[in-house]
């Protein structure tokens, strides 16, 4: 896919910063494949964490006081590293938000219900997450705007002919998913972005399936929105980012108001402070902010391009394991053309009860619609069962999950 062949990881090693994946239950030891929910936080992350509420805990922007001193500048520099981390211009341009889904609420209320209105289009398509379907489907209710999708191919990848008859000059928005966390697509993303600046749409981007796991670079994209978790990046949960193109957020009205996103206040009006500052009303997540910059620093020194060759490696050999099962449906495009996952389904066995029946032999997957609703509608069922990968996992893991959707087969056959 375009990544150079680059060294493997070294797993063994990165294993070691996860002490968690040393659980065992029912005396097998856990083989962890729900990485795309949530992935595990390395040793590094964990300290930079526990050094924080010991040694320098207090409110950020606030006081002149060290502590305080300490805090603001560790939590200020870590926008600058997550800047770094996805080629964004400085630290005005990200915003720390609470996850994904804030990220895409806060353009769409701050954005999208200042300028929408009839007449107007929201592009998406028909793989996306329902942290931007629902949200710009609701905007467009409340603004009179109407929302149309790219729809996808029977491999699961987007009609790019579709889409360029899609995007016109009444399109004011397009939100795309980067990386599919359902059928595993990796979509053309500049080339859209590309399509929408033609006609002088903006462009959001769900990376909540990239960032943390290939390299990401907001200006190579054409964002000028980009939203992701850190929970998913071997960072904690509580934080995430919002990336907004400084022209844009300069023009933007704020999200939520209150306390340090000021710069002055009388009692009739007030002023806004500077970005980012002006969408981070209140008290912020500030030691899950620091941790996320630690984040950033593990997986970069691991190398984003391995990182990816990695996982696209083990979701190959997951998808060739799991397609030679004549009764296993996998979802979405051929195991040399996705990211780091394979959603499935045993033919007459409920995604619940196979990964209940995976579960018994502590291998740890995902069951249910995945947030993705109208795509099972479009595949045609209910739920499917999802196995992602990351960092820490190995071929070995693989064929015990392989291992164990034999043995539900065998039960239920
Ligand atoms: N977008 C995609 C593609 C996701 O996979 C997820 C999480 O599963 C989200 C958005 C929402 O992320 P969060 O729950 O952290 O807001």
């Amino acid at each position: 896919m375009g990544v150079p062949e680059t060294e493997p990881l070294d797993v063994g090693r990165i294993r070691a910063d996860f002490p968690i994946l040393d659980r065992e239950f029912g005396g097998s030891q856990l083989v962890y494949l729900d990485n795309a929910a949530t992935t595990h936080t390395p040793e590094p992350v964990v300290e930079t964490i526990t050094d924080y509420y010991r040694g320098y805990n207090a409110n950020v922007h606030r006081g002149i006081h060290h502590l305080s001193q300490e805090a603001s500048i560790a939590y200020e520099e870590a926008h600058d590293r997550v800047a770094e981390f996805i080629g964004a211009v400085g630290r005005e341009e990200i915003v720390f938000t609470k996850n994904t889904t804030e990220g895409v609420n806060l353009v769409a209320y701050a954005w999208g219900l200042n300028e929408l209105g009839p007449g107007d289009e929201v592009v998406m398509t028909e793989m996306e997450h329902h942290a931007s379907l629902v949200t710009w489907q609701q905007i467009a209710k409340k603004t009179g705007a109407e929302v149309k999708y790219i729809p996808i191919d029977e491999q699961g990848t987007l009609d790019m002919d579709a889409a360029a008859e899609l995007i016109t000059d009444d399109t004011a928005m397009v939100s795309v998913i980067h990386a599919s966390n359902t059928l595993g697509t990796v979509n053309p993303v500049s080339e859209i972005a590309d399509l929408a600046h033609d006609h002088d749409a903006y462009v959001f981007v769900d990376a909540a399936q990239s960032v943390p796991n290939r390299p990401v670079d907001v200006q190579e994209l054409g964002a000028d929105f980009l939203a992701f978790s850190g929970h998913k990046m071997c960072g904690p949960t509580g934080i995430g980012v919002l990336y907004g193109r400084e022209s844009v957020l300069e023009e933007m009205e704020p999200y939520l108001y209150g306390g340090d996103m000021i710069l002055k206040v009388t009692y009739e009006d007030a002023t806004w402070n500077e970005l980012p500052w002006k969408f981070e009303a209140g008290t912020p997540n500030i030691c899950e902010g620091i941790a996320l910059a630690a984040a950033c620093d593990y997986l970069d020194e691991i190398g984003m391009e391995r990182i990816q060759k990695h996982e696209e490696r083990l979701a190959q050999y997951a998808y060739d394991e799991l397609t030679a099962m004549d009764d296993v449906e996998v979802y979405g495009p051929p195991g040399d053309q996705r990211g780091g996952l394979v959603a499935f389904n045993l033919e007459s066995v409920h995604a619940h009860d196979l990964s209940s029946i995976v579960n018994d032999y502590a291998v740890a997957i995902r069951a249910g619609d995945h947030c993705t609703q109208p795509l099972h509608d479009k595949l045609g069922v209910a739920a499917s069962a999802r196995a992602s990968f990351y960092i820490y996992n190995t071929r070995e893991e693989v064929d015990k999950l392989v291992a164990a959707v034999d043995e539900a087969r065998q039960l239920f056959a």
